[in-house]
């Protein structure tokens, strides 16, 4: 049984069928995922559902649901430091999503979509020292932000490292993240043969660099006739991992398991 490293199955795109999915997945040999988190609003019915189904979570504040000044930021900050400090249950197994997204960063202020670049680093950089504080493992989001991210990186000591989620970079990108004891989580865009520079950099990288993840319900592959993207999506990537990196599905799947279960002491 292998684990989707990061599928949001606390989101609504799955209230309808949530039970019957992970049916589905046991039956197609996938035995679970970790939800991450992605805001203070989203946290309690993201616990709720990770202890209905009994999946290891993640809790954080992501790019993409930043509070919108200052002030809420260190809120949302103090909000998740509590969280955290009082948790004290086996399931919560370390922080994020959190990270940087520069288009977001580049839209018209008047866009819904528009977060601040200052409000971005602000919250990373929260989450970066209290994962440092509590030595717990984090998940990255970067878009556009590899340089950026590693610069913060390397501002403080991160004993447990982490995950860069739906990696998509190079090969040098990838290497540098690696020195600092990160593992990159490849997802759907692997089986979109124009993502070359992806694909490549998975082929040449050691097996133990690698996580396996869908970003559910986003990232649907373009093939798929379905707008909602599950975990079931896991076994094609697996295939195409093993593809890449000449290696029989077995292995490959025992060794991502094994590498998710190290990071997050599952
Ligand atoms: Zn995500």
């Amino acid at each position: 049984m292998i684990f989707d490293s990061h599928a949001h199955l606390d989101f609504s795109e799955f209230d309808h069928d949530r039970r019957a999915l992970m049916a589905a997945m046991k039956a197609a040999g996938i035995g679970g995922a970790i939800i991450p988190g992605v805001s203070s609003e989203h946290w309690s019915k993201q616990k709720a559902i990770a202890h209905q189904l009994q999946l290891p979570y993640t809790l954080g504040i992501h790019p993409w649901y930043c509070p919108k000044t200052l002030i809420e930021c260190d809120q949302s900050l103090a909000a998740l430091r509590t969280e955290l400090m009082t948790a004290n249950d086996s399931l919560m197994v370390g922080i994020g999503e959190c990270g940087l997204d520069k288009p977001k960063a580049e839209l018209a202020p008047d866009n819904p979509a528009y977060v601040p670049w200052n409000l971005q680093y602000r919250v990373l950089d929260g989450q970066l020292a209290l994962a440092a504080e509590l030595k717990l493992p984090l998940i990255l989001h970067s878009v556009k932000s590899h340089n950026e991210l590693l610069g913060m990186l390397k501002q403080y000591s991160l004993p447990r490292g982490g995950v860069i989620h739906a990696f998509n970079g190079s090969y040098e990108t990838a290497i540098a993240y690696l020195e600092l004891g990160f593992k990159l989580g490849i997802g759907g865009l692997l089986l979109n043969k124009n993502a070359k520079k992806l694909r490549d950099t998975v082929s040449k990288l050691p097996l133990d660099a690698l996580l396996v993840e869908t970003d559910s319900p986003s990232m649907t592959p373009h093939f798929l006739p379905e707008k909602r993207n599950t975990p079931l999506t896991l076994v094609q990537i697996i295939a195409e991992m093993a593809n890449l990196q000449k290696n029989s599905n077995v292995l490959i799947s025992e060794h991502l398991q094994q590498n998710l279960m190290q990071l997050f002491e599952l």
